[in-house]
């Protein structure tokens, strides 16, 4: 399809038969005055006054459980920069429409006219009441650390910044199976991440949750390898800061083990890849356009292990995977936080899952003959139906485990069976 044909197509998608791509839909009977009278006045006053007594009653009476906030002040839109929070409006509705398919979860997409911190802070928390869980998307950093870091703290309900952790716990589960296709140890291995943006220090941080060496990472941002004794570095970035005495990313891709990008197009060439150590794994994961072009990087190198955020080669590192269903288990036990024993538990059940035998329907939904674990299979695929009965109630579990679950499952195969529904 040309470009031409395809931005049609895209318009057309989004205007008609009307524009946007989400509504509202009632779930409780309307056709009767007797029906109004409850939904409306004066019926609808008896859940108020119980949620005044008991504020928890609110998840009894209300959406407010199932309600997920995709918040952007439009800052940092896909690849496309700060193109303003009407511009990003698209994307959230698109977010909603995900979670919708793959959790079954309602969403309110809110586009927040504010670049300013605090304003940004405060608005979230005053409408937080509305929303079982605040999915953050497209903030620029450094901002979008200081933005999450305070709402978490300061609210009671989960909050996850997408583009941080989503990218990471994917991104997480598809390294461990790589490393181990590779056969090489995590906490041995030589990582050089280029980008220092909300995605690269999020997935530089978790990959050391799962074991990666600080001294064994060097990381890159526009200007070069971040050295330890470079000036005026953000908290985030001096975090990362190599006390190794190089420049380039062609010095630091000599002998490295793994490849993160998480930064440009087409920084990547043969003659690196060439350079790094056997059994190279390198995620390119730029969008739209990634590091190094996904047939230009197998054709340089057969041992590589690769993955891209493209749809259109293996291993796709894509957010689906993660945010639908990260919440999904959150918002069933009634989770406080989304915190760090929740994202392990994702990127363990999204590995292991990748390891089962994949269910024909998979295969058939990707024309693919016969998906197996191995280098072009390293993370499951979006619509693999396993991923709603997996993912969810590992995280639930996680969440029970670490003391934030205010409504703890008891019945697992009753959970597993409502999840499959
Ligand atoms: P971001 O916060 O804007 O960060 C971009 C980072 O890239 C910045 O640290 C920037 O350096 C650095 N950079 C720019 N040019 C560079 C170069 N030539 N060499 C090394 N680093 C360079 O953006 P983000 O949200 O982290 O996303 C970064 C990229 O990853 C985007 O292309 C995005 O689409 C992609 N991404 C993909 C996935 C996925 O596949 N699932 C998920 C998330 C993000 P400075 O700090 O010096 O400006
Ligand atoms: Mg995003």
């Amino acid at each position: 399809m040309s470009k031409q044909s395809r931005r049609r197509e895209a318009l057309v998608y989004h205007a008609k038969p009307t524009p946007g791509k989400i509504q509202v839909v009632p779930t409780k009977k309307y056709a009767t005055q007797r029906d109004l009278s409850l939904a409306y006045s004066p019926g609808v006053a008896e859940p108020c006054l119980e949620i005044e007594k008991d504020k928890n009653n609110v998840y009894k009476y209300t959406a407010k459980g199932n309600l997920v906030a995709v918040i952007s002040n439009g800052t940092a839109v896909l690849g496309l920069g700060n193109i303003g929070p009407e511009a990003s409006k698209p994307v959230m509705e698109g977010k909603g429409l995900l979670f919708k398919i793959f959790a079954d979860i309602d969403v309110f997409d809110i586009e927040v006219g504010t670049e300013n911190v605090e304003e940004f802070i405060q608005t979230v928390k005053m409408i937080a009441p509305t929303f079982g869980g605040i999915n953050l998307e497209d903030i620029k950093a450094p901002e979008a650390f200081e933005i999450e870091r305070r709402l978490k703290e300061e609210l009671d309900i989960p909050v996850m910044h997408d583009d941080q952790h989503g990218t990471a716990i994917i991104s997480a589960a598809a390294l461990l199976n790589a490393l181990e296709l590779a056969d090489k140890k995590i906490e041995e291995v030589q990582i050089v991440i280029s980008g220092a943006g909300a995605a690269a220090i999020s997935c530089s941080r978790l990959y050391q949750a799962c074991g990666a060496t600080r001294k064994n990472m060097v990381m890159l941002d526009s200007k070069g390898v971040i050295r330890d004794d470079r000036d005026n570095l953000t908290a985030e970035k001096a975090e990362f800061a190599t006390h190794r005495k190089i420049d380039t990313l062609d010095e630091a891709m000599k002998n490295a083990d793994v490849f993160i990008g998480l930064s440009m197009a087409d920084i990547v060439n043969p003659d690196m890849l060439l350079s790094m150590a056997d059994d190279p794994i390198v995620f390119a994961m730029a969008n739209p356009n990634p590091e190094i072009p996904y047939e230009l990087a197998v054709a340089t190198r057969k041992d590589i292990i690769m993955a891209t955020g493209r749809s259109d080669t293996p291993n796709q590192v894509n957010n689906v995977l993660g945010f639908p269903f990260i919440f999904r288990g959150a918002l069933d036990v009634r989770a406080t936080k989304i915190n760090e024993e929740m994202k392990m538990a994702a990127v363990f059940a999204l590995a292991n899952l990748a390891k089962e035998a994949v269910p024909e329907q998979v295969n058939i939904a990707y024309g693919e003959t016969r998906l197996t674990f191995g280098r072009d299979y390293i993370i499951p695929k979006p619509f693999d139906p396993r991923l709603i009965v997996e993912v969810p109630p590992a995280v639930a579990k996680a969440a029970m485990e670490s003391g934030v679950a205010k409504e703890p499952i008891e019945d697992w195969e009753k959970y597993r069976n409502e999840l499959m529904e």
